[in-house]
């Protein structure tokens, strides 16, 4: 049965004819936001711990990484035969350029990977490091560039300390297309300050711009984190999702957003240790995307429903 909303399954069935798996990768790249080159303090929600993978590290070479999660994955996706790494932590393009092509050189020389992804910031490429990847991509490599965008509202940007603007990540994501690069953008929804009109709203200026997928989540509030701390102060700032409303608004907004744009994630997935309440309690997110799925039924409708009245 075709789905209510542009997958990403799909999408990589479509581009390689056949089941395809990502694995997670740490390369050891750094961020500016951290050390002092943008800003020091991070961005206020973020602890990278809680979206790195345990068999990443830093103490294994970029390889042996690769290896180690085609072995964790063989376990759930014995299927998968083709593997895209994907360079999730920190910036992944914060380094001189010599130091990317020997990273991303060494992750295509393992025969089973047929692509990147990259997740950075806009403020971290610039031409040199584009045509490089552009040079990749025009070999047959499957390279995504994937930005955190996380909020189209400047005042949002600077209230978590991003330290880049949404004008930036718009560039960052128009020289990448233009190069006939694949891109990315990531979004969070709930940061502080931002009503749910407002977020809806976004779903018109995402749809805009030249990304070809996609990645949502809630906003969860990290242990440890800055936000921790002023969720605690200010909880009236936040719009808290609970799971059924969090995929009513989802879908709400993926009825405004482009059908072309491929939606490859709608919720985030820290693991229980790194949050004080889980508020959606212990489910799956594959029962969670299952849930998804059975509402777009109900509500029989499906991404771009209303996206094709506003233009
Ligand atoms: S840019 Fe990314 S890695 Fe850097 S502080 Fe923000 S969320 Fe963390």
């Amino acid at each position: 049965m075709k789905k209510r909303y542009n997958s990403a399954v799909g999408w990589y069935r479509e581009r390689f004819g056949a089941r395809v798996q990502k694995v997670a990768v740490n390369a050891g790249f750094t961020c500016p936001n951290r050390d002092g080159r943008v800003g020091t303090g991070g961005c206020t929600y973020c602890l990278n711990e809680a979206f790195n993978p345990s068999y990443c590290s830093v103490d294994k070479s970029v390889l042996q990484q690769i290896e180690e999660g085609i072995a964790f994955h063989a376990v759930r996706y014995r299927r998968a035969e083709k593997f895209i790494v994907y360079f999730q932590a920190f910036s992944n393009t914060y380094a001189p350029l010599e130091v990317l092509e020997r990273v991303y050189g060494e992750a295509l020389s393992h025969r089973k990977v047929v692509g990147l992804v990259v997740g950075t910031r806009p403020d971290c490429v610039d031409d040199a490091k584009l045509d490089y990847f552009a040079g990749l991509a025009s070999r047959g490599v499957h390279v995504q560039i994937e930005y955190g965008v996380e909020s189209c509202y400047d005042r949002t940007l600077a209230h978590v300390n991003r330290g880049h603007t949404f004008a930036q990540a718009r560039e960052a994501i128009m020289q990448t297309s233009a190069r006939g690069l694949l891109t990315g953008g990531h979004f969070i929804f709930g940061l502080p300050g931002e009503s749910r009109e407002e977020m809806l709203a976004t779903a018109a200026i995402v749809s805009q711009l030249p990304l070809n997928a996609v990645k949502f989540h809630q906003l969860q509030v990290i242990k440890g984190t800055a936000m921790e701390a002023e969720y605690a102060l200010a909880p009236d700032r936040f719009v808290r999702f609970g799971l059924r409303d969090y995929i009513d608004f989802f879908i709400d907004y993926l009825e405004l957003l482009s059908p072309a744009i491929v939606v490859e994630r709608f919720i985030g997935e820290v693991p229980p240790r790194y949050v004080r309440r889980t508020e959606w309690g212990l489910l799956r997110n594959v029962e969670i995307l299952r849930m998804l799925e059975q509402r777009l039924e109900e509500r029989d409708t499906w991404q771009g429903r209303k996206w094709s009245d506003i233009y």
